[in-house]
């Protein structure tokens, strides 16, 4: 086995991200000679330690960081401000901080002033998740064969960023970096748009009148069934990165509802040609994704 990247790993929120990483770290032995889990609640620990996926619980973040060599914010985006304040004085000198928020601008904004001197912040976001939450929806093959990005400012240690690169790739993920402004833009088309639209298109289903709406739940085609998958994310975690995430998300938004109104002109002047064009660009945009085994 290869010797432990880090001596103690620290994992300030213990839902499907950080009980996944958790889990692994537990199994593989080779990413932290120990693994420490906080969150909020005692229960959400009290959870953590029947499953038996961190060698200690601690409630208080300022405890649970203590002593590590490598601290990974695990929590809803929104909460990084508060949980960085809390933690900033306990950080261990030459220790990294990292995070797996879907966010990068906003977490740079709100945790890289709270970094002490001689503490090494790598921001990153592995690009893997469920519709679940909590310390039970966690599994090690998450992160099997999916892209984690690594968004670290200018100037930031190599050495760490070489540590949390090796970290991620021990969980099985590929890893990339990009520069945060970049990410949040890319993750607004790829991810949080379509969420916006799977939270938009379930609420209007859900505004229709009595009789239709059953309909709507007995006879949802697979269609509206894939949106409802989508829709049945955590409220915190993705009202977090709308709020975080705003002005990339109000852009790709403002363009999908341009094309969007194309499209409906399209419909109502029966231009085929239109119509037909979009939808072999949805096929091929599917194909490839096959190909680049990210289906
Ligand atoms: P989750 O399953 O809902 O777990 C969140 C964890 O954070 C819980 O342990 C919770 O503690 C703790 N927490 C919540 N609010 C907190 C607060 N105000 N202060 C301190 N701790 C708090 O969430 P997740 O899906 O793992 O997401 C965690 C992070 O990963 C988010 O930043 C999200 O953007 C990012 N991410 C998510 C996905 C995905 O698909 N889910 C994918 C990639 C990245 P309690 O249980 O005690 O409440």
């Amino acid at each position: 086995m290869a010797e432990p990247l880090f001596r103690r790993l620290a994992l300030l929120g213990i839902g499907l991200i950080g009980s996944s990483v958790a889990r692994i770290a537990m199994e593989r032995r080779d990413i932290a000679a120990e693994v420490v889990a906080n969150a909020r609640s005692q229960a959400t620990l009290d959870r953590v330690l029947h499953l038996g996926i961190a060698d200690r619980v601690e409630l208080d973040p300022a405890k649970a960081v203590a002593g590590a060599d490598c601290v990974m914010l695990c929590a809803p985006v929104g909460a990084y401000a508060a949980l960085a304040e809390a933690i900033s004085p306990h950080l261990a000198p030459g220790a990294i901080i990292t995070d797996v928020g879907s966010t990068k601008v906003s977490v740079i904004r709100d945790v890289g002033p709270l970094v002490p001197a001689g503490v090494h912040f790598v921001p990153g976001h592995p690009l893997a998740g469920t519709e679940y939450s909590g310390p039970d929806a966690g599994f090690t093959t998450l992160f099997q064969n999916r892209w984690c990005l690594l968004t670290p400012p200018p100037g930031t240690d190599a050495e760490a960023v070489a540590k949390v690169r090796a970290l991620w790739e021990r969980c099985g993920a590929m890893v990339d970096q990009m520069d945060p402004a970049h990410h949040d833009r890319v993750l607004a088309i790829v991810s949080h748009l379509p969420h916006l639209l799977a939270f938009t298109i379930c609420g209007t289903a859900d505004d229709l009148e009595g009789e239709s709406r059953k309909e709507v739940l007995q006879f949802a085609a697979t269609g509206f069934r894939d949106f409802t998958r989508i829709a049945a994310s955590d409220p915190v975690m993705w009202r977090d990165i709308f709020l975080n995430n705003r002005e990339a998300l109000l852009e790709m938004l403002a363009r999908f509802t341009e094309d969007a109104q194309a499209m409906a002109r399209a419909v109502r002047w029966g231009d085929a040609a239109y119509i037909e064009d979009k939808i072999h660009r949805g096929r091929r945009i599917r194909k490839s994704l096959i190909e680049l085994k990210q289906a």
